[in-house]
């Protein structure tokens, strides 16, 4: 069974990259989009914060953002917008491939993330799908269940690491041509015993650096910075054998299963949840400290971009009531309509410093945004709507709309806030129907 699997992973790895591995034509420059306007940042974001692979669901990377641009049947299809153009295109280099089927070489990813190597932004990619396969004793069904490195450039493929199960993914640091994760490896009661992992992404080839439980925060200066849920230690990235050196210790045990944290590169930003509190931790060693934001309900998370704090922040909307099959309230209720900057070092006379980007009002009034990135300048969303047709207040099935693939919906939309001037707009890449 095993070498049967090998055999027709091989099989599949090899066909499509025949034909790609050759000298590409210079790509043409992109065509810009229709009424596109872009004002670069001033400050880019920072690059060696951590990503979650099974997570980010939209990535900003070398000038793109990377999303997925499926139809919503479970499986992800990459694409990547041109931040300065507007432009639009598949991850799969294939111009006449239809992304749906085994031939497609990016076919059965569930997630994927932009990765820096070098000179090169690599994916790296979660697969998971079955497909049927025939054998001497009839049909068999074969399941690929991995981690590939896939260059967009030139279409070639890598199997980093295949599962067997337990597909758990925590924050990762990438530096260099290392993944820093840690591993999923369990014992025969299912018991977790893993640790904090080296992967050279360019072979796959892994080791082993600290047994337990040490989620990776960010990197800084040629050093992981990792947390063991009480203190915050780094390490020499690419030393032959590191070892930790204490950063922070913390009297209130820090829990990276109840935490986000964010970073500028400046410092190290930890939200808990359901609490209105962000603790700063200075990585140049200075001291700990809090400061006070108020954040939406469910939605303490800090999103640091160009010398600013962004949140988002106000008390919960009821839009209306709902009379949906299977929907937890009779209400409509959303999230805070703010979205809000501070900054991580208030220089305001009062101390406080904290203003009002974009308010979810008006004709935005039933939007809400599910998933953001920025890229210092504008924040990207993803995000849900709702629409009341016959204007009654009133909300029924079908009436909850999302802009991305989720649940069989196959609307593709982007929304765009430029976070200097507070404009929205709405970035259509498929019009949907349901
Ligand atoms: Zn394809």
């Amino acid at each position: 069974m095993k070498k049967v699997l090998l055999l027709s992973l091989a099989a599949l790895l090899f066909l499509p990259s025949c034909t790609k591995t050759q000298t590409q034509p210079e790509p043409s420059p992109d065509p810009v989009r229709e009424g596109w306007t872009y004002a670069p940042p001033e400050t880019g974001m920072y690059g060696g914060r951590a990503r979650l692979i099974a997570g980010d669901q939209l990535t900003v990377e070398d000038g793109y953002l990377y999303f997925d641009g499926g139809v919503g049947d479970g499986y992800v299809v990459p694409m990547r917008m041109n931040l300065e153009t507007g432009n639009v295109t598949a991850l799969c280099t294939d111009p006449v491939c239809a992304h749906n089927t085994v031939e497609c070489p990016l076919y059965g990813m569930r997630h994927f993330i932009p990765v820096r190597i070098g000179e090169k932004t690599q994916i790296l990619a979660l697969r998971f799908y079955p497909y049927p396969e025939q054998t001497l004793s009839g049909e068999e069904w074969t399941t690929v269940w991995d981690l590939v490195r896939y260059d967009p450039m030139s279409g070639e493929k890598t199997v980093l690491e295949t599962y067997e199960g337990h597909m758990g993914f925590t924050p990762e640091v990438y530096l260099g041509t290392y993944r820093f994760y840690i591993s999923q490896v369990y014992d025969e009661e299912d018991n977790w015993i893993g640790g904090l992992t080296r992967m050279d992404i360019t072979t796959g080839k892994t080791e082993l650096l600290f047994e337990g439980f040490y989620m990776p925060l960010l990197e800084k200066d040629g050093r992981v910075w990792v947390s063991d849920g009480v203190g915050i230690f780094s390490f020499e990235a690419q030393s032959p054998s590191p070892f930790l050196r204490e950063e922070f210790s913390s009297p209130s045990a820090m829990l990276p299963d109840q935490t986000m944290c964010s970073t500028d590169g400046t410092n190290l930003y930890v939200t808990q949840n359901q609490s209105d509190t962000v603790r700063v931790f200075p990585l140049d060693g200075g001291e700990e400290r809090v400061i006070s934001v108020s954040f939406a309900d469910s939605y303490a998370r800090i999103i640091p971009a160009g010398g600013w704090l962004y949140y988002f922040s106000g008390e919960n909307t009821v839009l209306g009531d709902a009379r949906i099959r299977g929907y937890a309230s009779d209400k409509v209720e959303l999230h805070g309509e703010e979205f809000r900057r501070c900054r991580p070092n208030p220089s305001a006379p009062d101390g406080t410093e904290d203003e009002l980007v974009f308010r979810f009002e008006g004709e935005w009034a039933s939007f809400r945004p599910s998933h953001t990135v920025s890229d210092g300048r504008y924040l990207y969303c993803f995000y849900s709507w709702w629409e009341d047709p016959d204007g009654d207040g009133v909300y029924r099935d079908g009436d909850n709309r999302y802009s991305f693939p989720v649940n069989g919906h196959d609307n593709c939309s982007l929304l765009r806030i430029d976070c200097e001037t507070g404009e929205a707009e709405i970035i259509t890449i498929r019009e949907g129907t349901k």
